[in-house]
């Protein structure tokens, strides 16, 4: 299966000069979204998860099936004031301004071996932000992955994880 294939790049979005990776259709073919998955839960088993860990939204997309591929649990590193409870968040800067990502205080024990996932990894900011937010709640992350990685953007240097992903773009 050439997951590529089922990959759109869209371009001017979300601004001009922007090419966006679309995993609408990925998601839309169901063969295709069935390689995913399971590609990606051989690629994140070795590292022994207990729990795995999404982040808002598309990184629910991933984060859901995948534990049910691995029986586990998931949880939801979310953006600001969408859970509820006691949470705790991390601001993180980004290219223009800043953002803020949130969880749950009491979602992992303390010492639980979390798996990271998102859709796609950029420049990298997202899941250092989710990676440190997780250390904060007491988790150890052994790794993270995403679908698709612009390598292009050094992304994965930026991260002090193992990072796997199923398709790169150069
Ligand atoms: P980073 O923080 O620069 O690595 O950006 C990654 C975050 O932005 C992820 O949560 C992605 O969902 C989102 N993102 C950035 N570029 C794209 C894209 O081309 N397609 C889909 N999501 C993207």
């Amino acid at each position: 299966m050439d997951l590529k294939a089922h990959i759109r790049g869209i371009a001017d979005f979300p601004k001009p000069g922007i090419l966006f990776y679309d995993i609408s259709t990925l998601l839309a073919h169901a063969a295709a979204w069935r390689a995913a998955v399971s590609r990606l839960a051989a690629l994140i088993r070795p590292y022994e998860p207990e729990l795995l860990a999404g982040i808002e939204s598309r990184g629910f997309l991933v984060a859901a099936p995948l534990a049910l591929e691995l029986g586990l649990g998931f949880v939801m590193l979310r953006k600001p004031r969408k859970l509820p409870g006691e949470t705790i968040g991390l601001d993180y800067a980004l290219e223009y301004g800043s953002d803020r990502i949130e969880m749950q205080a009491d979602a992992v024990a303390a010492g639980k071996r979390v798996v990271l996932l998102d859709d796609l990894l950029a420049t990298g900011g997202t899941m250092a932000a989710g990676v440190s937010l997780l250390r904060q709640a007491g988790a150890v992350v052994p790794a993270t992955a995403a679908l698709i990685e612009l390598s292009f953007l050094g992304g994965r240097q930026r991260l002090d994880t193992p990072f796997e992903s199923l398709v790169a773009y150069e």
